[in-house]
């Protein structure tokens, strides 16, 4: 099932189609999707708007080149960066698209989200990881070639598992020690070298909260461009032992009933909040 939360494509489906990276290969005015960090830049008092590409205002400073990567509603979609510093004129406004601040809405969040993973692996891949040499792109797509020993390098994009655990009518809650007090999440973690994913869902509870789950099954999944994960939900059902936080990692974890959840540090649009809205309540799980 491809959900429709927002960094997902069917967000944009409809309105976007995504090209090969395209940098001065035509001039057709378009849009552009202008960054400042974890922020999209928009005109003050219409914020579902995207940037017009031909008149940028006197003021603004591109960190990159416009890069195109598709088009939107059948015109060009550039993306670029400004200075995380740097002051925006009067009319125009950063609205965020991680974290709880919702003002942007789910379809602009989701072209920043994909500019923002595009640029940072732009960012990323100007060098070879394995002799240091310049890379250029391989055409016709987003990997790079090494001038120097020919490697071919590839987007990063890093699996990362994400996990409702049910006891009854209670459900495993986790806080981050970068989470501020009283509020809670589900257990998440990294895939590890050899892996599959249930072995991964299992060892992440098991580290961060001490416990064995069993009837581990997949729900969905999120591209989550902070700065390039994808998201893998599942449920799984408490299988044995006692609830202990790993005390580095997670400094507090225990099981909450589903009718007294604590708050979350996620904002609506994570795929955890769904993950607790769609199953959180014993009559949605299966
Ligand atoms: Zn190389």
């Amino acid at each position: 099932m491809s959900i429709d939360l927002p960094f997902n494509t069917a967000m944009i489906l409809g309105s976007f189609e995504p090209l090969p990276p395209g940098e001065g290969v035509d001039d057709t005015p378009g849009f552009l999707a202008l960054l400042q960090g974890a922020s999209l830049i928009v005109p003050v008092g219409t914020p579902q708007a995207l940037l017009p590409d031909v008149s940028l205002p006197v003021g603004i400073v591109m960190e990159t080149e416009p890069l195109r990567i598709g088009l939107w509603e059948g015109r060009p979609l550039r993306v670029a960066r400004i200075a995380t510093d740097a002051t925006l004129p009067a009319e125009y406004e950063a609205l965020p698209f991680q974290g709880t601040d919702i003002r942007l809405d789910n379809v602009l969040a989701t072209i920043a989200g994909r500019a923002a993973q595009i640029l940072h692996w732009e960012r990323r891949s100007r060098f070879c990881s394995h002799c240091g040499g310049d890379l250029v792109r391989i055409p016709g797509g987003w990997g790079k070639r090494c001038r120097s020993c020919g490697d071919d390098h590839f987007p990063h994009i890093h699996p990362c598992i994400i996990v409702l655990v049910r006891r009854g009518a209670d459900l495993l809650l986790i806080r981050n020690a970068a989470w501020s007090v009283g509020r809670f999440s589900l257990v998440a973690g990294f895939l590890d070298f050899g892996e599959s994913l249930e072995e991964c869902v299992q060892r992440e509870v098991r580290e961060e909260a001490g416990i064995e789950v069993t009837n581990i099954r997949y729900v969905a999944s999120q591209c989550w461009p902070f700065p390039s994960q994808q998201m893998i939900g599942f449920l799984a059902d408490y299988a044995g032992g006692e609830v202990i936080p790993d005390g580095v990692e997670v400094v507090e974890a225990g099981w909450f009933h589903e009718d007294a959840l604590p708050a979350s540090p996620g904002g609506k649009r994570s795929i955890s909040r769904w993950i607790m809205d769609t199953y959180g309540k014993s009559a949605g799980s299966s």
